[in-house]
């Protein structure tokens, strides 16, 4: 890519709650790595890949936010002007399956309008230990008519078919704030190193 008009920006945030594989998600997906080593993400930051789906070229500005509740009063920053939203569950753990219907409705309440929803049931590997059904993953994310899909950071399962199908589902034309928003390359808020995991790498 040699200029900004070949591609298609586009911010995407990860939210759900702490421990559910956000980060290791992320790293999936712009590294192609696991990372054991991460700590916990304090704070936000994002990274960037540019993916080609059909003939468009997109560059995800990915933003990763913590999942500790007292955080929370940050995240209206972090899904501001996001074209789309992966609210990330635990398959092995029921209690960060029900606050996904806290997380949908202030998206739907304070995110901008017309954002595209994605629902992650991550951790798809621990089959042995799952709490939650694809049935029931699958009919919540029908029921506010979200993308669905199981992923495995580790393994690495499902997680570029899942941004590819979020920008399957973009408009042809991201908000105009977007591209002005390059001021955002400034904000990271208390990251703790993870090791190779730092804010804001570009590709
Ligand atoms: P975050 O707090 O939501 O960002 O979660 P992390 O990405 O820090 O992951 C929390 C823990 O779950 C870490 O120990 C990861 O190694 C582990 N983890 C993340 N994704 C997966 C996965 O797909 N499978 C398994 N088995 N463990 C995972």
């Amino acid at each position: 890519m040699t200029s900004q008009s070949q591609y298609q920006e586009a911010k995407i945030c990860l939210l759900g709650d702490m421990g559910v594989g956000k980060s290791s998600l992320v790293g999936r997906f712009v590294h192609d790595k696991f990372d054991t080593s991460l700590t916990t993400t304090l704070g936000a930051s994002f990274m960037s890949k540019t993916v080609s789906i059909n003939d468009k070229t997109y560059r995800f500005q990915i933003w990763d936010t913590a999942g500790q509740e007292r955080y929370r009063s940050l995240l209206p920053m972090y899904y501001r002007n996001a074209a789309a939203a992966i609210v990330v569950y635990d398959i092995t753990n029921q209690a960060t399956f029900n606050v996904l219907r806290d997380w949908i409705r202030e998206l739907q309440k304070l995110g901008p309008p017309n954002i595209v929803l994605a629902i992650a049931g991550n951790k798809s590997d621990l089959t042995e230990n799952r709490e939650i059904s694809t049935e029931e993953g699958k009919g919540f994310a029908e029921e506010i008519g979200a993308v669905f899909s199981e992923t495995s950071a580790l393994t690495a399962t499902n997680v570029a078919e899942l941004f590819v199908e979020i920008g399957k589902r973009l408009p042809t034309e991201a908000p105009p704030t977007l591209r002005t928003s390059q001021a955002s390359h400034t904000v990271t808020l208390n990251k703790t190193s993870k090791g190779g995991h730092s804010c804001c790498s570009q590709n």
